[in-house]
């Protein structure tokens, strides 16, 4: 299937179009067949700092402009990317790999996101203080934080970028938006629906580049008041100490392992059926992705070979050609770390049941793997495979699974089936996680928190919480005069 992809991907600076000022690009490359997909502007110091002087800019226009006024803009930027989603999706196919269907729905959804923070950003109130003496009053009110750097990875090129900049132009920040190099089309067509729908110059900008320069750069400038990263634990927790060094405010997105509990009354084929379409989504590279699946023994045979059979339906392909099921990994990179973890866990003793190995030469295809009876102490146990690889342990019952499933100081997503509702109870308490979701797969709507503990990071993506860590909260007592 032909996809029309830009030639170059520009850097969106100060409501401006335009490549980088040295005029350095880097290649985009498809991972489905590794051809060149178009070349990308590489900004470097001079970009930056023209960018940070739009956000201050931006900021001053933005902070100012009502939050009516905003949600207006916003709902119609979240139009503008209804309508133009075939041609967003398949441009995020061409670059990421995941099945159009996939790359659509994310599309749509973030049409989603936009539409309710636009809503809620109407809704940030503040508070008075019953005061203590006549004639004095006591208000709180709420103020943006200021400009905003974000910084996002390449697995879901919208949704990541979507949610820090609908929370960003709700509460009146501006962004510079540092998006994933691997995937920049997408995300770039994104800033695009802003920028048509008349959003202020310097509001948004957007540039791409090293990643260890730019937040290096961004996160200790003065004008930025505020940091949201989405990527690995490591990663994560050296910016937070550089944020920590400048006193900015920080929301980490940060890696997962998550556990599945399944427990001995629990609906087996539909727990199977739903985390085997869970699992291989996006290739197995999300961060709430199921990981370590923690199965009563009593039915552990029946889990293990009913998704085994399910995943080796799973069709793996072009994720632009008709009936692909999961796509190539993100990079070559990647398709090591998964082999070497895979190759790892068996040396440990673990089955493998179904795949196991790199598809071909061309493309960055891993075959769904089923590996079973994983030993604690393999490496796959312990770091986030971040790949198409499901993890099946035998427990006695709920009190050992709770107990594996706390063992990692990994605290985004978990998952439950059963048919007990005590048990229920004892998973959505017992799970130290950021997200519990029991019998369905019911996370990362727009108007429900997303976020992790612990090593999985800090901070809220969605629901109410989410707009106030873009938030001041500014106190102001007044004593009437006499
Ligand atoms: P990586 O650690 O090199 O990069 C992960 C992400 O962080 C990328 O988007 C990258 O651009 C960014 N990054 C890296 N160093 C940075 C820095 N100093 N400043 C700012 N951004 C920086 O790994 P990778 O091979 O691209 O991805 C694999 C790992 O990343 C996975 O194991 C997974 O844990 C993690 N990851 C997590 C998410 C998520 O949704 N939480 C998404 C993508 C990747």
């Amino acid at each position: 299937m032909i996809v029309s992809y830009p030639e170059q991907v520009l850097l969106h600076i100060n409501g401006q179009w335009k490549p980088a000022a040295s005029g350095k690009t880097l290649p985009i490359i498809n991972p489905a067949n590794e051809v060149v997909l178009g070349r990308l502007a590489h900004a470097e110091i001079a970009d930056l700092d023209e960018a940070l002087e739009a956000a201050e800019k931006g900021f001053a226009v933005w902070s100012r402009t009502s939050s009516f006024d905003r949600y207006k803009l916003m709902r119609k930027a979240a139009e503008l990317v209804r309508e133009r989603a075939s041609v967003i999706a398949r441009a995020m196919t061409a670059e990421q790999g995941k099945p159009l269907a996939e790359a659509r729905m994310e599309t749509l959804a973030a049409a989603d996101l936009i539409d309710w923070f636009a809503e809620e950003g109407r809704r940030t109130y503040g508070r008075t203080i019953p005061a203590r003496l006549g004639g004095v009053s006591q208000i709180a009110v709420k103020e943006p934080v200021g400009p905003v750097a974000a910084f996002t990875p390449w697995n879901f090129p919208l949704n990541q970028v979507v949610r820090k900049l609908s929370a960003a132009l709700a509460t009146g920040c501006s962004i510079i938006i540092k998006a994933p190099e691997e995937t920049p089309a997408s995300p770039a067509e994104l800033v695009r629906a802003f920028a048509d729908a008349g959003l202020p110059a310097g509001v948004v900008n957007l540039v791409y580049g090293v990643p260890a320069e730019i937040s290096a750069y961004l996160i200790p400038h003065p004008v930025i008041r505020k940091i949201s990263f989405t990527g690995s634990t490591a990663v994560g927790k050296q910016l937070a100490g550089l944020a920590g060094q400048h006193m900015k405010r920080v929301t980490m997105e940060l890696g997962g392992h998550a556990p599945v509990i399944v427990l001995k009354d629990a609906d087996i084929q539909r727990a199977a059926k739903l985390m085997v379409g869970s699992k291989f989504r996006n290739a197995g590279q999300v961060c709430v992705a199921p990981t370590r699946f923690l199965v009563d023994e009593d039915v552990y045979g029946e889990f293990v070979d009913s998704f085994a059979a399910l995943t080796r339906a799973v069709k793996v392909g072009d994720g632009l050609a008709e009936g692909t099921m999961m796509g190539p990994l993100i990079s070559e990179r990647r398709i090591e770390a998964v082999g070497a973890l895979v190759q790892d866990a068996v040396q440990s003793g673990a089955e493998l049941v179904a795949g196991g190995k790199r598809i071909g030469n061309s493309g960055y295809f891993f075959e769904p793997t089923v590996l079973s009876n994983v030993p604690r102490t393999a490496r796959i146990m312990n770091e986030e495979p971040f790949g198409p690889v499901a993890l099946m342990v035998p427990v006695s019952g709920l009190d050992e699974a709770l107990e594996e499933a706390n063992r990692l100081n990994y605290g985004l997503a978990a998952y439950g089936f059963t048919r007990s509702a005590d048990s229920a109870a004892r998973m959505s308490s017992g799970v130290r996680s950021g997200m519990v979701s029991i019998n369905h797969l019911g996370l990362a709507l727009p108007e429900v928190p997303f976020g992790g503990i612990n090593d999985s990071g800090y901070g809220t993506e969605g629901g109410a919480d989410a707009l106030e860590p873009y938030l001041n909260t500014k106190f102001v007592t007044h004593l009437r005069a006499e």
